[in-house]
């Protein structure tokens, strides 16, 4: 986990999940998987640790099926190259979800396996067929339930400096709350579903709350939002209204 997430929502988890009796043997490379010796299947690590088990499982990721997309004459970087309308160097094809290579926020390519983005980039591609002619901006946001605890992400914490963590004094909940260049850009929480919600509306407005701005309420999000910041894009909610009252 260490790998997407924070060092204080990695250590979070994996204390979670020894407390509720799993075993987890970190950095152990496996050079060797039997399955016939003994009838059951047993897994050899380069640190002489030997596991044996009826069932295995291998999460190892994958990697993109590009074929079709080069012999169609798109361009392929980690996914179907688009541009900011999703589109791909043939005006007839979009890229939407996990295939697609789109530009960033700071002008990062990024590609995006997630519910979210697959959604988002579909509502948008719509729309943009319809007749719309915005740039795709949605905040990133990924969740997964690990045993009883939920963990979710909003943002991305792409060139992160620093970060501060909040825990629970009884252990059951925390926020991480990720800077660059002293502005909030993304937000870790575990079992902290409203804060969560709220990061989604600080980021999207485009301006999200600074360093100092929250260390005045004690890195609480909640605790901003009562004090009577902004939570939402004013823009888009007065464009938004202003079409409602045209048509
Ligand atoms: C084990 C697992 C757990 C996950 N957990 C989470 C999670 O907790 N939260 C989260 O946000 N995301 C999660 N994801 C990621 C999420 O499922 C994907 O990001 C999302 O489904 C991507 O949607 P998509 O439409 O881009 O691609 P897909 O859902 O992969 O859909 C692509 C479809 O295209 C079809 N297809 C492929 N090639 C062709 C072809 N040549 N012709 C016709 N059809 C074709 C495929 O059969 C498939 O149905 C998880 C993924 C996995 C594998």
């Amino acid at each position: 986990m260490a790998r997407v997430v924070s060092a204080a929502t990695s250590a979070f988890f994996e204390a979670h999940h020894r407390a509720n009796g799993v075993r987890l043997h970190l950095g152990a490379e496996a050079p060797e998987i039997d399955t016939a010796t003994t009838g059951r299947i047993t897994v050899s690590c380069i640190n002489s640790l030997i596991l044996s088990g009826d069932m295995l499982l291998v999460g190892i990721g994958a990697t993109p099926d590009v074929a079709l997309a080069q012999a169609a004459g798109l361009a392929v970087e980690r996914g179907v190259v688009v541009d900011g309308r999703l589109l791909s160097a043939d005006s007839a094809v979009s890229a939407i979800g996990d295939c697609a290579d789109f530009p960033g926020p700071d002008g990062q390519r990024l590609c995006l396996a997630s519910v979210q983005n697959a959604v988002d980039q579909a509502k948008f591609v719509a729309a943009r067929i319809m007749g719309a002619a915005e740039t795709y901006h949605a905040v990133p946001w990924f969740w997964s339930d690990q045993g009883a605890d939920k963990l979710q992400i909003a943002g991305l914490g792409d060139g992160v400096d620093q970060d501060i963590a909040r825990v629970d004094p009884d252990g059951r909940a925390l926020s991480v709350l990720r800077f660059r260049h002293g502005r909030l850009i993304a937000l870790e929480t575990a079992n902290r579903p409203g804060e969560h919600m709220l990061a989604r509306k600080l980021l999207a407005t485009g301006s999200p709350p600074s360093f100092d701005e929250l260390q005045t309420c004690g890195f609480d999000l909640r605790a901003l939002a009562a004090s009577g910041r902004q939570t939402t894009d004013e823009n888009n909610h007065n464009r938004t209204a202003a079409k409602e009252v045209t048509a």
